[in-house]
C-alpha cells in the first residue's frame, strides 16, 4: 500500500517552499492562467518551474490548478498552457471541467489529471466515470461523511483525495452564486468575494431582527479532521489536502508540520494520546477561524457555523522568521512579522524541532539594542544558543486561553 499524500497549497513560491520544507509530498499551486484565484496568484511559467526544481529537489510534487469553468475564449491558449506545464515537470493538474481533462490528455500525456472538488464527486459511480475519461484521480466533494468516503473508497475505480483542513463554504462547494450574484464576481472562475462572511441585516416582513451590534452571518467554521486521519488512512485514501492558497507562510509551517506528525506517528504506531494532544495544540495555533468536523460527522450543526461574526483571526504568535544563521557567533539574523518586546518566552520552531526560550536582546542594523520590535520585516540580530536554519520561525508563547478570541 503506497503511503498516504500530503497536499498542502502554495500562493507564491515562499509559500510553496515552506509547505515542501515543512513536510509535505506535494504541494498545488494557481497558476496565472485557467485557475481559480488566478488573480491573486504570483505563478507564471517560470515560477511554476522553479517551484517543480525545488519540490524535485525535495522529493515532493507540483500540482496545478486548472480548475475554471472555461468560456469559449478560455480555450485559446489552453492546449499551450498544458503542454507548457507537462515540459516543465509538473505532476498533475487539477481539473473541474470535462474539456479541460480531455484537452490534457489529448496533448499533455504526461499530466496526471486530479478532477477538482469543484465537481462535487460524492459517489463510485461518479468515479467510474472519470476513470472512463482517463482521469487519475479524484478529489471528493467536502460534503462528504466519513462513513460516505469509506464507502466511495471501498468500490472507487481511481485513488481519491480528501480535505483534511481550512476553510469551508457555507454553500455547497462549487455550487454557489451568491459572490455572483451580490458583486458580479463569479465563484467558480475565481472571483468569490466571500459574500458568505459579509455581515447582513435580517428583516422579517418589516421589521429588523438583530440591532445593529448584532448582525447576520453565515461564515462556516473552518474543517479540521486530525481525528478522522487514522481512518482515512485505513480506507486506502491517496491523499489529504489542505486548503488555503492564501494563508500565511506562518499558517502552511505550522499545520503542515502538525499533519506531518500525525502522518509519520500513525505509519510508525507511535501516536499516543499525548502525542496526539501536542498535535492539536499546534493546529490550534495557526491564525485560522475557529474550527470543527465539517462534514465527516454528517451535516454540520448550527454550532459549526458562525453566524454572529465572520471569524476571520490573525495570530500575532508568529513573531519572526530566521533569514541566517552564524554557527560560530550564535547570533542568527531574524525578519519581525509581529510587534514584540525583549525577554519574553518564545519558542524557536522548524521542521523537525521545536526548543522553547527567552528571547535574547535584538540589534539592529546600526548595532543598536531594540528596546521593541515594531516594525514590520525590519532585520535584526539576536543570539540563539542552539542551530537554526533559514525558514525557521519564532514564536510567543501565549495562554492557551488567550488564543482565537475574536
Ligand atoms: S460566497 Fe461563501 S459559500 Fe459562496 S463560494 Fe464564496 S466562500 Fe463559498
Amino acid at each position: 500500500m503506497n503511503r498516504i499524500e500530503l497536499l498542502a497549497p502554495a500562493g507564491d513560491l515562499e509559500r510553496l517552499k515552506i509547505a515542501v520544507l515543512y513536510g509535505a509530498d506535494a504541494v498545488y499551486i494557481g497558476g496565472k492562467q485557467f485557475s481559480l484565484r488566478s488573480r491573486a496568484s504570483n505563478f507564471d511559467l517560470e515560477a511554476i518551474e522553479e517551484g517543480v526544481k525545488f519540490a524535485k529537489a525535495h522529493g515532493a510534487r507540483v500540482h496545478v490548478t486548472v480548475n475554471i469553468i472555461p468560456h469559449e475564449d478560455d480555450l485559446e491558449e489552453l492546449e499551450e498552457y498544458l503542454k507548457a506545464l507537462e515540459r516543465i515537470g509538473v505532476h498533475a493538474i487539477i481539473c473541474a471541467s470535462l474539456s479541460v481533462v480531455r484537452c490534457a490528455k489529448r496533448v499533455a500525456k504526461n499530466l496526471e489529471v486530479h478532477i477538482s472538488t469543484q465537481h462535487s464527486t460524492t459517489n463510485s459511480k461518479a468515479v467510474d466515470f472519470w476513470k472512463s475519461e482517463q482521469a487519475d484521480r479524484v478529489v471528493l466533494a467536502r460534503e462528504c461523511s466519513l462513513d460516505q468516503i469509506k464507502s466511495v473508497a471501498q468500490h472507487a475505480s481511481l485513488p481519491l483525495e480528501v480535505f483534511i483542513h481550512g476553510g469551508m463554504c457555507i454553500s455547497y462547494s462549487g455550487r454557489c452564486t451568491l459572490s455572483n450574484h451580490m458583486t458580479t464576481r463569479d465563484a467558480n472562475r475565481g472571483g468569490c468575494a466571500q459574500s458568505c462572511r459579509w455581515k447582513y441585516r435580517l428583516l422579517e416582513k418589516d421589521e429588523f431582527i438583530h440591532d445593529d451590534k448584532h448582525l447576520f452571518s453565515m461564515s462556516s467554521k473552518d474543517l479540521m479532521a486530525a481525528s478522522y486521519i487514522q481512518d482515512l488512512i485505513k480506507a486506502n485514501i491517496a491523499s489529504l489536502k489542505i486548503e488555503g492558497r492564501m494563508k500565511s507562510p506562518y499558517y502552511l509551517a505550522t499545520v503542515v508540520r502538525a499533519y506531518r506528525m500525525l502522518i509519520d506517528a500513525i505509519y510508525e504506531k507511535s501516536l499516543d494520546d499525548e502525542k496526539m494532544k501536542m498535535i492539536l495544540d499546534e493546529l490550534s495555533r495557526s491564525e485560522n477561524r475557529p474550527t470543527a468536523n465539517g462534514f465527516y460527522e454528517g451535516l454540520p450543526k448550527a454550532y459549526d457555523q458562525l453566524y454572529g461574526v465572520n471569524g476571520a483571526g490573525v495570530t500575532q504568535e508568529y513573531i519572526a522568521s530566521i533569514l541566517e544563521y552564524d554557527k560560530k557567533s550564535h547570533m542568527a539574523t531574524i525578519q519581525v512579522k509581529n510587534h514584540f518586546e525583549m525577554s519574553i518566552p518564545v519558542e524557536v520552531f522548524g521542521p523537525d524541532h521545536t526548543h522553547a526560550m527567552t528571547l535574547n536582546p535584538c540589534y539592529d542594523e546600526n548595532g543598536a539594542e531594540v528596546e521593541v520590535a515594531n516594525k514590520p520585516m525590519q532585520i535584526l540580530k539576536t543570539r540563539i544558543d542552539f542551530e537554526v536554519k533559514e525558514n525557521d520561525m519564532i514564536r510567543k508563547i501565549v495562554d492557551k486561553s488567550d488564543r482565537h478570541v475574536y
